[in-house]
């Protein structure tokens, strides 16, 4: 009989919060193994690729019903120690099922059991022939002489090398025809290069006094945890302070990852990185096709790539040797990961860095509250960057009362006259409107019958290029009604206000300017985004209007105006962080008015022109709007002073998804440091033809919010649920409804 030489525990991806034990039999070909390693098991009739969280000798199971590995899988594609513990904290931290965490973490490709593809690249070798030719004999052809000479000088060259001496074309060509050179297709190595001496692209920009002191501090101490809130107002230069200590950093022999959110993800901002640092990087976000992300993921894991930019995801990319966190704009909600396993990258980055002994950063010109309550309770260290670089003065601005106004496509009259104004003095102008469209209600005129969505609690939103109906929530589409089902009347009429419409009538009010929109139904052909982006940069004259891709991240020296439509709609938002993303949005917004040297208006329209904290804002700028905020969550329990978790269940019944959460609520001891509020229907309650109910659990102690956290689980586990119903955890989740 074989004895089992070894018990691995692995996290298999299935939803179920432990570790399953296989065993690796004497006779398997292979008994060498590590912890990260994956491996391919069965797993009730499936087979899966799981992980090896631990090897152990023994089992509390009976060894016979103990299930062999099927096979133990490439050891070079192993995750590294400090990637396995970011991951079994997550999975401990979200309360979700470590095997799925996993499966979250790694690339796609090596979900399979299947054999990784190496990367191939083309080199160029000299036959026997040609090594023994005399590059002399060739006089016909300079350039293949030229060649051969480079060739018996660099054997095995790599083709981007004949590429930059133009020598890649015929002559190389006539050498491979005349049997003196040949393409090798050969496995590409990740291999961690020494850099060499000059790792500056370009030279650094002479900081200024606010600047250095914050490179200074944070790179006297790059060999230990320490997290860095990096505050400072847009255009302050927050991005030269992180490419100066990334240059440290790299100079120690250490790599770094940038994390920014999905819509700072502009070619812009990645050509700063890249002009600077002479040294491999690489990008990973969800536009990488699945091969370009695990080599992304091979050449971090192997030290070679020494920058990685990426996206949320980027904060599970393994390395050999990091150094340095960087997160920019690390506010955005992008971060957060919003369904499945529902994660804060922020989070998780100041996590691995704790962990790592490593420094991490985080720049805003709006930190949120989280943030700014660490630095005030000394966890975070606060750097503050308050002058505009260069010549940049801060804008003004102009609250434009709504209430009595007659509106023409949401506009009213002393906003396009300011508008006007901008435009004959030859500057750009932006306007913001976060909701896209035409219009976001179909009404008719006759009886009131709105265009609902069939599978949400909402409505269809109208689009004219082309004509349409949407649902922005579940992306159920249909035509346009002729006329009103309910009275067959054909008055029906577009109601309230998307960006489309505002195109519309900004070119009729402006027939010389152009108009540009920038949302994601006017970007989503490939390069739109950067034509319109490049004519931006020409300086001309222009309106451009557009939702929130617009307030983040781009450089635009020629606008002088920034005008938000409508900020009502964020004042009466029932999120308690609503006023929250308020400030940084118009914060955001007035951030792209007035960059190098035209000063910069911005004006907001509101029904509520006395709302003191819009006051605050303008006045005082975001810190002392923040601070406002802060008392408020002081009082309420709500984070950063108190820990909240959502806990979803969704059912195409209505009474199922409630019964499930009242259930829980029930059986849920009652600890009174434990406050569990509803079920209450979210605030759609029907989307895409499932009812959704959420319990709201809120606690003054981290750790008691988890321990009830943990009995739910165990509820969950151990109850019979009904098969219509979904359930899920969101732990700090950033939207309540
Ligand atoms: P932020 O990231 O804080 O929005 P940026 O780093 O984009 O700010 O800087 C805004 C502009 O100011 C950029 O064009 C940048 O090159 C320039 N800049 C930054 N720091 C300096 C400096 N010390 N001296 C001169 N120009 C600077
Ligand atoms: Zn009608
Ligand atoms: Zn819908």
């Amino acid at each position: 009989m074989n004895k089992p030489v070894k018990i691995l525990s692995v996290a298999v991806p299935v939803p179920l919060s432990r570790l399953f034990d296989y065993r690796l039999d004497e006779n398997s070909e292979e008994l060498d193994c590590n912890p990260g390693q994956r491996v391919w098991v069965s797993f009730g009739n499936r087979k899966l690729v799981g992980v090896i969280v631990e090897i152990n000798e023994q089992s509390d199971l009976e060894l016979s019903k103990i299930k062999s590995v099927l096979q133990l899988l490439d050891p070079e594609l192993s995750i590294p120690e400090s990637l396995m513990r970011l991951c079994t904290w997550a999975a401990s931290y979200y309360h979700y099922p470590i095997g799925e965490v996993f499966s979250a973490a790694i690339p796609a490709l090596l979900r399979s059991e299947k054999p990784v593809p190496i990367p191939q690249i083309t080199r160029i070798a000299l036959t026997t022939e040609g090594e023994q030719t005399d590059p002399g004999t060739i006089t016909r052809s300079p350039k293949q002489q030229q060649l051969l000479e480079y060739l018996q000088q660099n054997q095995r060259c790599n083709l981007s090398a004949i590429q930059q001496l133009s020598l890649a074309g015929s002559p190389l060509q006539s050498l491979i025809k005349k049997g003196l050179a040949e393409k090798l297709q050969v496995d590409e190595k990740f291999e961690s290069e020494d850099l060499d001496t000059a790792l500056l692209a370009e030279s650094n920009l002479a900081l200024n006094s606010e600047q250095q002191v914050a490179l200074d501090t944070i790179t006297q101490q790059l060999d230990q945890y320490r997290c860095y809130l990096l505050e400072g107002v847009t255009g302050s230069g927050k991005t030269e302070v992180y490419l100066q200590a990334m240059e440290k950093v790299l100079q120690n022999g250490q790599q770094v990852l940038v994390l920014i959110p999905e819509i700072g993800l502009t070619p812009q901002t990645m050509s700063r990185f890249q002009n600077r640092f002479n040294c491999p990087q690489t990008v990973l976000h969800s536009g990488r096709t699945e091969k370009q992300r695990l080599r992304g993921w091979q050449q971090a894991l192997s030290g070679h790539a020494k920058i990685v930019i990426g996206t949320r995801s980027a904060i599970f990319t393994p390395f050999a040797n990091l150094g340095l966190i960087i997160i920019d704009e690390e506010h955005d909600a992008s971060l957060k990961q919003q369904e499945g396993f529902r994660y804060s990258a922020r989070d998780l980055a100041i996590t691995r860095a704790h962990q790592q002994k490593i420094p991490v950063i985080l720049g805003s010109a709006t930190p949120c509250l989280e943030s700014l309550y660490n630095a005030d309770q000394n966890r975070y260290t606060k750097l503050e960057l308050t002058q505009r670089a260069g010549e940049a003065s801060k804008p003004v601005f102009r609250v434009v009362d709504l209430r009595g106004r007659p509106l023409d496509g949401g506009m009213s009259q002393p906003l396009v006259q300011l508008i006007r104004q901008h435009i004959e003095q030859n500057n750009q102008v932006l306007i913001f409107l976060n909701r896209r469209g035409f219009a976001p209600v179909l009404m008719c005129h006759e009886c009131g019958w709105i265009s609902e969505c069939r599978n949400c609690d909402t409505r269809m939103t109208l689009h004219h290029s082309p004509y349409y109906l949407h649902c922005h929530h579940c992306d159920h589409k249909r035509s346009v009604e002729k006329q009103c089902p309910e009275c067959k009347t054909k008055e029906l009429n577009p109601v309230g206000l998307g960006t489309e419409r505002a195109e519309q009538v900004l070119q009729e009010l402006f027939p010389d300017t152009p108009v540009m929109r920038v949302d994601r139904d006017s970007t989503r052909r490939k390069n739109t985004f950067e034509k319109m982006l490049a004519e931006i940069q020409t300086g001309e004259p222009c309106i451009l209007i557009g939702t929130q891709m617009l307030a983040k991240g781009h450089h635009f020296p020629h606008v002088t105006l920034a005008a938000i439509l409508d900020a009502d709609s964020a004042l009466y938002s029932s999120d308690f962080r609503g006023m929250e993303k308020m400030g940084q949005l118009l914060t955001q917004v007035a951030g792209r008015a007035g960059r190098e040297k035209k000063q910069g208006e911005v004006a907001i329209q509101t029904h509520e022109p006395n709302h003191p904290l819009l006051h605050l804002l303008f006045q005082e700028g975001y810190p002392s709007f923040a601070r406002e905020l802060l008392k408020e969550r002081r009082l309420t329990g709500f984070p950063p002073n108190g820990y909240i978790a959502l806990i979803h269940a969704q059912s195409t019944f209505r009474e199922k998804a409630e019964e499930l959460l009242q259930t829980l609520s029930d059986v849920l001891p009652t600890d009174p440091a434990t406050e569990v509020l509803g079920p209450i229907p979210s605030a759609m309650e029907r989307r895409a033809g499932r009812y959704r109910f959420q319990l709201l659990l809120r606690s003054d102690s981290r750790q008691t919010l988890h321990t009830t956290l943990n009995q739910c689980l165990q509820f969950f586990e151990s109850h019979k649920i009904d098969r219509n119903v979904r359930w899920q955890l969101d732990v700090d989740p950033v939207e309540l409804f």
